[in-house]
């Protein structure tokens, strides 16, 4: 290499994409950031990075980026105006909402892709500045079952384990979890167990997790809960439980013990469509790990009934003691990049630090750190997002600000949800990209910075909180979110209450605060620069330790989050799926990640050659051999693949990976949603994304 296209300078920091939080080098030259390669001594990835983190520099210079605020006309074109008018129009007509309509009138969606303390200002800017009370996030899509599951088993959101897990387990079992391209590295670190793991997918795909199995159970869609009670009888039936652990540590064992009775093997078979020698095979090798971990994601959490299934997983860990041990652990992998930031500090579904809205103390004791007046706190929690798209149809909810996230490509039964943003009076969108869907429904534009460009800290998987840096600036007027939300603040008329939020590392110390004496309590770490050292730190942290980056696993003492220190187990009738196949529309549509290369509504990705080679730029759809045979549909055709919602073009991917009556459909493609049937779970509000019926036919057939 020619020594002027030699670095000068190399930083560190945290991948902004999924929630794995990979350390990246970057390489600069006079300042500016010209390479980058996984980082060999982080603690998450190892030197390891799959191709979005390799390519997170690209998609930067895009010209697709918004680098200006745009302002829809009288003609219906949006223009180029001035910051000063972007936020003077913000102010007169988010006002005006809410002086006509109420304050409820105005609501916003935000994301899991920014750092905390921008979570942080945007939350406490709309809720004690703005007067909203209905702000959600797109971690609702993602996350929400598996928030609700830990809080209700644990007493806390927590994701116990620590990635050190996968290397010391084993048996290792995924459930609805295809983690060797939704978290590749997370995958790596599977591969690298030394003790030749057992590994049990759960899974209706032939998954590329579900090909390197042990054991793959490819269960009927949605019976995953029916299996976990089945397995949890039989482990009781042949006293493989672990007596002392249940008895000094958990609650209500032995009404789950009588409630699973009814989950013969017999029965389990035939609604799950597994063998009787599966499911028991499942149940001895749990009975003969030392080390086992359970493992889900979205098959889970996307479902209408994903808090119970969640728990029925809790639940196995628990009755064996797997769990606070090394290589054990009920544990939910998260999927943005700052999920768990959001998931404790975006003040939407509890108060900044995991608080609770409803408590007088909790409100005087964060009021007290940000120095407000704990009267401008609500005492009630927001609309979840269906909720909030649901207020916009009932006319409730006139005014939404949408940061960093793209409903009219990903929400559910998208078709609808267009439809119903529509009939808003006024739709912010502040994204770093000027070409989503949603941006192109908006009436104003926000120009945002991205990762990368501005710093601030993100939460992984593991809990760890990891840095991400300024590398250089955002292109043309585009501004931070941290700016954008304090430049809103001043032109809203409530600056003042924010002026203690003067900048990112400013907020951090805010929230250290706010952590302080919680089950996230961080508050032992000083500043960015030991978090920077350190190669990242896993809350809890209350103190500061010689080791800041060792390992911890939570509940290793058997002490949970509950008033009496227990865990509990909680179990419900599984329900039917809610929309079963008819004459009509035959087959179950899955959906899912398609690829290690695309990211989501692929808004960041498909600005990267590289990754778009890497993906089938066209949507495709699996069918098994079997079904395309009995309909004439060859290899790489173009069918028809429609719901009682809408239809969608798709190429056929003729593959044993998909069962006979199922089809499987990647969510990358903008059009996937429009099949999608808007069911949500109870409990956590989560959409089911993961089954709905369909047709399939030959294009002009
Ligand atoms: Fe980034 Fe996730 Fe890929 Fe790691 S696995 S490089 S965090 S996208």
């Amino acid at each position: 290499v020619p020594a002027r296209q030699l670095p000068d300078a190399t930083t560190n920091m945290v991948c902004g994409y999924c929630s794995t939080g990979c350390g990246l080098n970057v390489h600069l030259q006079e300042g500016t950031a010209v390479a980058l390669t996984p980082t060999t001594d982080y603690p998450v990835n190892l030197g390891m990075a799959c191709p979005k983190g390799w390519e997170a520099l690209t998609v930067l210079d895009s010209p697709d980026r918004a680098t200006v605020p745009m302002l829809r006309n009288a003609s219906g074109k949006l223009e180029p105006v001035t910051w000063d008018t972007a936020m003077q129009t913000f102010v007169e007509r988010l006002q005006g909402i809410q002086k006509q309509h109420g304050a409820e009138s105005v609501a916003f969606l935000s994301t899991g892709q920014i750092p905390t303390e921008e979570m942080a200002l945007l939350g406490a800017l709309t809720k004690f500045g703005m007067g909203i009370v209905h702000g959600d996030g797109n971690t609702r899509q993602c996350m929400a079952t598996a928030v609700v599951a830990y809080k209700q088993a644990f007493g806390f959101d927590a994701p116990p384990y620590t990635y050190a897990d996968f290397e010391e387990s084993d048996v290792i079992v995924l459930i609805g979890s295809n983690i060797c391209i939704a978290h590749p590295i997370m995958w790596e670190r599977v591969m690298r167990n030394p003790h030749d793991p057992e590994i049990i997918v759960v899974d209706p795909r032939m998954t590329e997790t579900a090909m390197n199995a042990s054991l793959h159970l490819p269960l009927a869609p949605k019976s995953d809960q029916t299996l976990l009670y089945g397995i949890a009888r039989i482990l009781i039936e042949n006293n493989w439980v672990d007596h002392d652990y249940i008895d000094q540590h958990t609650n209500d064992f032995q009404e789950f013990r009588e409630y699973v009775a009814q989950f013969s093997l017999e029965r389990v078979a035939r609604e799950s469509g597994l063998s009787e020698q599966q499911i028991q095979r499942f149940a001895e090798l749990i009975h003969d790990g030392k080390r086992v971990s359970f493992w889900w994601t979205m098959g889970v959490n996307q479902s209408h009934q994903g808090v119970r299934t969640a728990q029925a997983i809790i639940n196995l860990a628990l009755m064996t003691g797997n769990i606070g041990r090394p290589g054990t652990g009920a544990n939910s992998i998260t999927g943005q990049a700052n999920a768990m930031g959001s998931r404790l500090f975006s003040n939407t579904t509890n108060l900044l630090g995991g608080h609770d809205f409803a408590n007088p103390e909790h409100r005087e004791k964060i009021a007290g750190i940000l120095g407000i007046n704990s009267e401008v706190i609500p005492t009630q929690n927001s609309w979840a997002y269906d909720e909030i798209i649901e207020g916009i149809l009932r006319g409730k909810i006139k005014g939404l600000w949408v940061i960093c996230t793209n409903p009219a490509h990903s929400w559910i039964n998208q078709t609808q949800c267009r439809d119903i943003l529509d009939r808003l009076d006024f739709l912010v969108v502040q994204d770093m990209y000027g070409n989503t869907e949603t941006v192109q429904m908006a009436d104003l534009v926000l120009p945002a910075a991205g990762w990368g460009e501005k710093e601030g800290t993100q939460i992984n998987s593991e809990r760890r909180i990891g840095l991400v840096k300024k590398l250089r600036p955002a292109p043309g007027q585009a501004l931070a979110d941290f700016s954008i939300f304090k430049l809103v603040a001043e032109y809203w008329g409530c600056g003042d209450m924010f002026a203690q939020w003067e900048s990112p590392e400013a907020v951090f110390q805010l929230l250290k605060e706010c952590s302080r004496g919680t089950p996230c309590d961080f508050s032992g770490i000083d500043d960015y620069e030991m978090i920077d050292k350190a190669g990242g730190i896993q809350w809890p942290y209350p103190e500061k330790r010689a080791d800041n980056a060792g390992e911890r696993r939570l509940f290793a003492d058997g002490e949970f989050f509950h008033a009496d220190g227990k865990a509990k187990f909680l179990f419900e009738d599984p329900r039917p799926l809610t929309e079963k196949p008819t004459h009509r529309y035959p087959f179950i549509l899955l959906t899912g990640r398609g690829t290690v290369a695309q990211w989501h509504t692929q808004t960041r990705t498909r600005q990267s050659a590289v990754l778009r080679k890497l993906y089938p730029e066209n949507p495709f759809v699996e069918i098994n051999p079997a079904d395309a045979r009995a309909l004439n549909i060859r290899p790489g055709e173009w069918t028809i693949v429609e719901s009682q919602r809408g239809r969608l073009r798709a190429k056929a991917m003729v593959t044993h990976a998909i069962k006979a009556g199922q089809l499987f459909i990647p969510m990358h493609y903008e059009p996937t949603n429009r099949l999608t049937d808007p069911v949500f779970d109870p409990y956590s509000r989560q959409p089911s994304y993961k089954s709905c019926a369909v047709n399939i036919s030959r294009e002009g057939f």
